[in-house]
C-alpha cells in the first residue's frame, strides 16, 4: 500500500489542479488537516497511512473546501482557506501551485 497521488499533490500543491482550489486533508476519523501541516508531518502522516495506525495522523484523502470559512486544522488551529467561502483574502487561482511557504 502505498500513500495516493491525491494526498501527495495536495501536500505538494496546496490547491487543485485545474481550478486552483484549496485543498485539505481529511484523516480517517475524519479531522481536516491543512496542507502545511501535511507538509511538516508528513513523515508521520506517510507512516499512519501506510500502517493504518489510528494516531490522527492516517490520513483518508484530500478534499477542496469549497466554502467552510470556519474550517481550522486539527493540529495547528489554522484556518484552512476555503474557495468561496468568506475569507478575508481573496484566493486567486493563479497562484495555484507556487504557494508553499
Ligand atoms: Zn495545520
Amino acid at each position: 500500500m502505498i500513500i495516493a497521488k491525491t494526498i501527495k499533490d495536495a501536500i505538494r500543491n496546496k490547491y487543485a489542479w485545474p481550478g486552483g482550489y484549496p485543498l485539505y486533508l481529511v484523516t480517517n476519523d475524519g479531522a481536516a488537516l491543512c496542507t502545511g501541516c501535511g507538509k511538516a508531518e508528513f513523515r508521520s502522516i506517510a507512516h499512519s497511512t501506510v500502517n493504518q495506525i489510528g494516531d490522527g495522523w492516517h490520513v483518508h484523502g484530500a478534499e477542496i473546501n469549497w466554502e467552510n470559512a470556519d474550517l481550522h486544522c486539527a493540529h495547528c488551529g489554522d484556518q484552512i482557506e476555503s474557495a468561496y467561502g468568506d475569507d478575508e483574502h481573496e484566493h486567486r487561482p493563479e497562484d495555484a501551485g507556487f504557494t508553499i511557504s
